[in-house]
């Protein structure tokens, strides 16, 4: 069984990254610059935002962290995002969710504007995403992308389950798969049999968020594992799929923790790249 070793993968990823932004530096005498906003005190936020902040700096990127007290107006941020869009300095605007309860997470999707959104929430990038036209897409989706081609370049024909249908993670990651040439079932809470459905799968994609859900029966030989789920339990972090059952059974399987987390992170700074280049003319 491979091992998708996903801190390597985003390691190689990041120096591929830092050379690519020498040479914009060369080139257009500036770097790309992304900005996070982080409302409130949640810890996982507060870490999930320094990690992309040091992973930002080593990369050569200009990077800034705008931080709100949990009781800020809605009105501030979105004024903010105003003036970040017109900031020339600013290729990237990402705010941490979640948010509190009276700020409305829609709302501020919809203020940054589309050329800067670089998680790829924007309803303008989900529907550019879906026509298969140039977007920024969701960093989470995107790492796993890279992974699954990391094992199989050519994934024309090959049948893909998606479990769980979230706007962040199964819906982009069945568009990406798609334009692979993919035949992609995307499954659900209410799907009847998703045993059944997995045991068709050569690549699995689970996003669900219910620990050790994937059985090692449910995943033929040669298949791909992907798992994306962050679960916290009695016996630590644990993903979405059962490691130790589909080990024995999968042609690939990433690991949690060490697996799409760290791949995460760097597509968010290849997302800064990629929207920082789209307005050089
Ligand atoms: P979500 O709660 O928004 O969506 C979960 C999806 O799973 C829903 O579409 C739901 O229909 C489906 N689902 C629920 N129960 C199911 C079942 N029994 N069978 C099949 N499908 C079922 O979750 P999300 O935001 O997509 O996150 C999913 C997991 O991924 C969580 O554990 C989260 O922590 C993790 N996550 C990891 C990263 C990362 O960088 N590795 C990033 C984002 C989220």
């Amino acid at each position: 069984m491979i091992l998708i070793d996903g801190k390597k993968a985003a390691a190689e990823l990041r120096q591929e990254l830092k050379h690519e932004v020498t040479g914009l530096k060369a080139k257009y005498n500036k770097v790309p610059g992304l900005t996070v906003i982080l409302i409130g005190d949640l810890t996982p936020s507060q870490i999930y935002v320094r990690n992309k902040e040091k992973s930002a700096n080593e990369v050569g990127l200009k990077s800034e962290v705008i931080k709100y007290p949990d009781s800020v107006e809605e009105k501030t941020v979105l004024e903010k995002i105003k003036e970040l869009n017109k900031d020339e300095t600013v290729s990237g605007i990402l705010v941490q969710l979640p948010l509190p309860k009276h700020i409305d997470k829609q709302k501020v999707i919809e203020t940054i504007l589309p050329s800067k959104d670089v998680d790829g929430f924007h309803p303008t990038n989900v529907g550019n995403l879906s026509s298969g036209y140039e977007s920024s897409v969701p960093c989470t989706p995107l790492g796993c992308y890279l992974l699954i081609k990391k094992v199989e370049p050519n994934l024309n024909g090959k049948k893909a389950v998606i479990v769980g249908r979230s706007n962040l993670n199964g819906k982009p990651m069945t568009q990406l798969l798609l334009k692979e040439n993919c035949t992609v079932t995307i499954t659900h809470s209410k799907t009847k049999d998703l045993k059944a459905e997995c045991l068709e799968a050569d690549i699995i994609v689970a996003a669900v968020g219910i620990p050790e859900l994937v059985k090692g029966d449910w995943v033929k030989k040669d298949t791909i594992v992907i798992d994306v789920g962050i679960n916290k339990t009695d016996k630590g972090i644990v993903g979405d799929v059962d490691f130790d059952e589909v080990s024995k059974n999968a042609k690939a399987l990433t690991p949690v923790p060490g697996g799409v987390g760290p791949m995460t992170i760097a597509c968010l700074l290849k997302n800064t790249i990629e929207c920082f280049k789209r307005t050089q003319i």
